[in-house]
């Protein structure tokens, strides 16, 4: 996520310490079919993510009416018990829920707060595979966070926008909703003819009926909840191939056709075979990009392999590749590799910073050793990048301490050795989570020298550390 310059912050609030829940076991009792945890014990999403199972996939099949606001949706949701279940909880805000089967037999339910909770008709053993279908429908609606701002589902003038970080899949469809359960997705968005419904990864058959059109989308590569996206409404689509994959781009109609955010989105395919050159191989069957105009998106977010701009990047009249090189970077960092638990997003936020240094010096602007100086002299060394607190999630210590920790890392190993650490990085850490010290274990590894120390100084020291 990078946010669009002059954007206010929204007041902090005092963070409310989760109580987290986790399925007890006495001794002995190993095979018991219990209830699964009712979220994945991240002290920064509360209540957010569920345990005792395991998502593959995600089928989708959703209509939208932008007159009514309305959504109904089936979610086929496919599973591995990871315990022995009695029972499980899926994130889902809003929405009424008419009907829950699991493996086709009709199964109980009922909401608790932003939980769903089933009850099959017979436990599940652990490694069970198995199949929840849910029916639901309502008007989405957005999260209002007081620390984080707003995310979800976002009603425009002219259809929605789902997008947020660190939330915004549960206002739509059921879902195991944190980073470290990633599935496979196909969705089927059905909005009225004439409205355009774009979404994740490739694009299948369109099809109309009944004055109503069918856009299909699939990502094959496991995505995090927080970067499924739908931004319906009315846009100009622009199709191609880029490096043998389709790409898929988008402008707001009511943007200008050939301004700032068309012109920067339109340099997706060069940007990513720029960072490709420096990270490895693109991770995703597919590239692209959403111009959004609507102003309450005052961030643009690595949606995967199709990120989502607001319009505020693009108010100077020029374009504003910066941010792109930001979200495309995410895509390695971030969306192929992904973080496990929210106080680890540095790794997120570090690279895709770094990576707008680097563009800055390919572009001809100051080079990455001088942003490093310059950002190395305002820093303020008492806000650690490693658990910052789940007000600081976005914050300059995740995103410009970060930055300097990765060029000093560079500095310290040398450009040949940096270099391959990136790309062996995200070819063994690829489709999968980590943490910041599954990184510092592997940058060991890979540079053969302890730098554990040089890690702790630049993420987490209380003073400015020597310069490499
Ligand atoms: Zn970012």
């Amino acid at each position: 996520m990078r946010r669009s310059p002059h954007r206010i912050r929204p007041a902090l609030a005092v963070a409310v310490a989760a109580a987290v829940l986790v399925g007890c076991t006495g001794p002995g009792d190993d095979d018991a079919f219990r209830p699964g945890a009712a979220d994945a014990g991240d002290p920064y999403v509360p209540g957010r993510g569920n345990g005792g199972y395991d998502v593959e996939a995600y089928r989708l099949r959703v209509r939208y009416d932008p007159a009514t606001d309305r959504l109904t949706g089936r979610a086929s949701v496919t599973a591995t018990a990871t315990v022995p279940l009695s029972r499980f909880n899926l994130d889902l805000i809003g929405l009424d829920v008419t009907e829950v089967t699991v493996a086709g037999a009709a199964a109980t339910h009922r909401r608790d707060g932003d939980e769903l909770v089933v009850t099959p008709p017979r436990g599940l053993p652990r490694g069970a595979g198995f199949t929840v279908e849910v029916a639901y429908a309502g008007v989405p609606t957005a999260v209002r966070d007081g620390e984080l701002g707003s995310g979800g589902w976002l009603h425009t003038a002219d259809g929605a926008i789902a997008l947020g970080q660190p939330e915004s899949a549960a206002t739509w469809f059921p879902v195991n909703d944190h980073p470290s359960d990633k599935a496979r997705y196909d969705v089927e968005v059905t909005v009225p003819d004439g409205t355009e419904a774009l979404g994740n990864g490739v694009p299948g058959e369109r099809t109309s009926a009944d004055g109503w059109t069918t856009w299909r989308w699939r990502e094959d590569a496991p995505m995090a909840s927080y970067l499924s996206t739908l931004v319906i409404g009315d846009y100009r689509v622009t199709t191609g191939v880029h490096a043998g994959r389709p790409t898929v781009t988008a402008v707001a109609a009511s943007l200008p056709a050939d301004g700032p955010a068309a012109r920067s989105v339109a340099r997706t395919g060069e940007i990513a075979d720029f960072l490709a050159a420096r990270f490895g191989p693109y991770p995703f069957a597919s590239y692209g990009g959403i111009a959004v105009a609507d102003d309450r998106i005052g961030y643009a977010l690595e949606t995967q392999s199709r990120p989502v701009y607001g319009p505020g990047f693009f108010r100077a009249g020029r374009p504003n590749p910066s941010v792109v090189v930001h979200e495309l970077a995410h895509q390695w960092f971030g969306d192929s590799v992904s973080v496990a638990r929210w106080q680890d997003i540095w790794l997120n936020e570090g690279f895709a910073t770094y990576a707008e240094w680097l563009w800055a010096e390919h572009e001809g602007g100051r080079s990455a050793q001088q942003a490093f100086e310059a950002r190395y002299a305002v820093t303020d060394w008492s806000e650690p990048s490693v658990d910052p607190g789940r007000s600081e999630m976005f914050g300059d210590a995740v995103y410009q301490r970060g930055a300097l920790a990765v060029h000093a890392l560079r500095r310290t190993v040398g450009d040949e050795t940096f270099f391959r650490l990136l790309r062996g990085w995200t070819a063994e850490w690829r489709d999968r989570t980590a943490t910041t010290d599954d990184f510092v274990g592997y940058a060991e590894r890979a540079a053969g020298r302890p730098l554990r120390p040089l890690f702790d100084a630049w993420l987490v020291g209380a003073t400015a550390p020597a310069l490499p």
